[in-house]
C-alpha cells in the first residue's frame, strides 16, 4: 500500500482568508477545527509532494513530515498558492540535502529563477533537477512514474497540469488540482489507467448555481460528475479512494456541510492532515 496526506486543502487565500469578514472566515476564526485550511499541498509516501505553496514547509511539519526527506516535487502551475519559491532557495545555504527532482511547466521555472537571482549569488547550486513536463508523456524517476496531463486552468497563458502518480508499490493516484472540465486529450490519455485514488479540487462549494461550475474550477456537483466520467473510462477503479481539496472561502461551505453533502457518495470531504492508505 501507499499513503496519501493532504497537507493543505484551501484555495488561494486559505481559510480564514486574511482580513476577510465573510461568514465562513469569521466562523473559522472562532471555532477552528477542520474548517482551518492551508494552501494546497499533497504528500505521497513521505517523499513526493504535489505543489510547493506558501504554507508548504509549515504544513509538512504540522503532519510530522520532514522537508529534508522530500525527493521530488510535482508542480501543477505557477499560481502563487501552488508555487512559492522562497523556501527552496535555502536548500543551498545551509543544508547537505540530497538532490530534488522538480516536475513543472516553464512558467514555474521562470518564477524560481527570478526569485533566486534576488537572493543568492549567481551560479548558486540548489541541487534541483528540473524536468519540463510534456502533457501526456510519462516519465520515470527512480521507482516512481509520473504522467502529467493538461488541466482546464490558466488558459491560454500557461499549460497547467494534473498528474497521475504511480508509487514504487505500483499504486496509482490521480491529482486533480486546479481545473475545470479538462480538454479531450486529457480524457483520452487517462482512459484505462485504473487509478486507486483521486484527490479532486472542489473550490466552489455546495450552493446553487456554483455547485455546477466546471469551467476553471469545480463545484461540489461538478466534482461528482467528473468522478462518474473517470470511472466510466476506467481512469479510476470502481472502489477508488476519492477525496476533495482546494476549498475556497467564497464557497461559504463549512467542512461539516461538505461532509453531509457527500454522505452516501463515493467522495469524501478532505481536510488538512487527512491521511489514508490506498
Ligand atoms: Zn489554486
Ligand atoms: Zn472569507
Ligand atoms: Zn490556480
Amino acid at each position: 500500500m501507499s499513503k496519501i496526506t493532504l497537507l493543505g486543502t484551501g484555495a488561494c487565500e486559505g481559510i480564514p482568508a486574511p482580513f476577510c469578514e465573510c461568514e465562513l472566515c469569521c466562523h473559522t476564526r472562532l471555532h477552528g477545527g477542520k474548517d482551518l485550511r492551508r494552501r494546497f499541498g499533497v504528500l505521497i509516501d513521505d517523499e513526493t509532494m504535489i505543489d510547493f505553496g506558501p504554507d508548504a514547509v509549515e504544513s509538512l511539519r504540522a503532519v510530522g513530515a520532514d522537508e529534508t526527506k522530500i525527493r521530488r516535487i510535482l508542480v501543477t502551475h505557477s499560481h502563487v498558492d501552488h508555487f512559492e519559491p522562497l523556501d527552496l532557495v535555502w536548500r543551498n545555504a545551509y543544508s547537505a540535502c540530497g538532490s530534488l527532482t522538480f516536475f513543472s511547466g516553464k512558467e514555474v521555472r521562470e518564477r524560481f529563477d527570478d526569485c533566486i537571482k534576488h537572493i543568492s549569488p549567481p551560479g548558486t547550486d540548489t541541487k534541483i533537477n528540473w524536468h519540463r513536463n510534456i502533457p501526456g508523456k510519462s516519465v520515470s524517476d527512480g521507482d516512481w512514474n509520473i504522467l502529467p496531463v493538461q488541466a482546464a486552468h490558466c488558459l491560454p497563458d500557461e499549460c497547467a497540469f494534473l498528474y497521475l502518480v504511480e508509487t514504487p508499490e505500483k499504486r496509482r493516484v490521480l491529482i486533480f488540482s486546479d481545473t475545470g472540465n479538462p480538454p479531450e486529450a486529457t480524457w483520452e490519455t487517462l482512459k484505462n489507467q485504473h487509478a486507486d485514488a483521486l484527490v479532486i479540487e472542489m473550490s466552489f462549494g455546495i450552493h446553487e448555481p456554483w455547485c455546477h461550475e466546471e469551467e476553471y474550477h469545480l463545484g461540489a456537483k461538478a466534482a461528482l460528475k467528473m468522478i462518474a466520467r473517470l470511472k466510466e473510462i476506467n481512469a479510476l477503479k470502481p472502489d477508488a479512494l476519492c477525496v476533495t481539496t482546494h476549498v475556497s472561502h467564497c464557497s461559504n461551505t463549512r467542512h461539516a456541510e461538505l461532509e453531509a453533502y457527500y454522505k452516501n457518495t463515493e467522495l469524501q470531504a478532505g481536510y488538512d492532515g487527512f491521511t489514508a492508505e490506498f
